[in-house]
């Protein structure tokens, strides 16, 4: 087992390709082992292409949005762990929470990648934020019955909404995923219920990139993710 390993939460099936791709395959090029938690497969609210399709079923588009995402998740070099919640909404019971603390505390994670606070426009990327968040909380409780070692502070980065503004996202971290970005690109391709998602998110993968030189990077820097920190930074020096 990778020495090193990051947790990442997506609400939905795609989430994690379009915001978060090239941090997990940058971490998995690293050695880092990535697991993702699917809450949902967005059956309801996230798949519009597999809806047009003639004779669509609720089941049908579970395992079509679960095949896409399993082949995503492993072009990304991730493993993927599916919970089947619903969505419109997302409903998390007890075993979900428990199961989600033994993911933390099994896995310990050097760091976080979840949903932003808000999002006007699916309120189920807001019960992801929470649901990370709150179960990060309980792992770390000593008196929280729950298998595993109780959890230390792994940092909680939040990868971009798809409309930042109306979220209020502020981009504190820019990533350079260029090295990997022809990766996250053949994931989001596998993506085929919302290919319409794929132009719009490459043009949003070069401006961060833009911003990234901008704000003191490599000029080497094409491609870039943004995140926003939920805890502080720890450091010994400013720099
Ligand atoms: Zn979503």
């Amino acid at each position: 087992m990778a020495d090193k390993s990051v947790l990442v939460f997506s609400a939905h099936a795609a989430d994690f390709v379009w915001r978060a791709g090239g941090a997990i395959a940058l971490c998995a090029s690293r050695g880092y082992r990535v697991r993702i938690l699917c809450l949902s497969f967005g059956e309801r609210g996230e798949s519009q292409g597999a809806w047009k399709q003639p004779g669509m079923t609720i089941e049908k588009v579970k395992e079509i949005r679960r095949a896409e995402s399993t082949r995503a998740a492993e072009i990304l070099g991730a493993e993927i762990r599916f919970f089947d919640s619903g969505d419109y909404p997302i409903v998390t019971g007890p075993e979900t929470i428990q199961a989600i603390v033994e993911e933390y505390r099994a896995l310990q994670p050097e760091f976080v990648l979840s949903h932003s606070f808000k999002d006007p426009y699916n309120p189920d990327h807001e019960t992801a934020n929470r649901v990370s968040l709150e179960t990060r909380v309980y792992s770390q409780a000593l008196g929280y019955p729950a298998a595993g070692k109780p959890l230390n502070a792994p940092p909680v980065f939040l990868f971009e909404p798809h409309q930042p503004e109306q979220c209020e996202f502020k981009p504190q971290v820019l990533l350079d995923v260029t090295p990997v970005w022809e990766i996250k690109h053949k994931s989001m391709e596998s993506m085929e219920a919302q290919g319409h998602l794929w132009q719009y998110y490459t043009d949003l993968g070069k401006r961060r990139g833009t911003q990234a030189v901008r704000n003191g990077g490599s000029k080497n820097i094409q491609y870039a993710e943004a995140f926003q920190r939920v805890y502080p930074q720890v450091t010994s020096e400013l720099s």
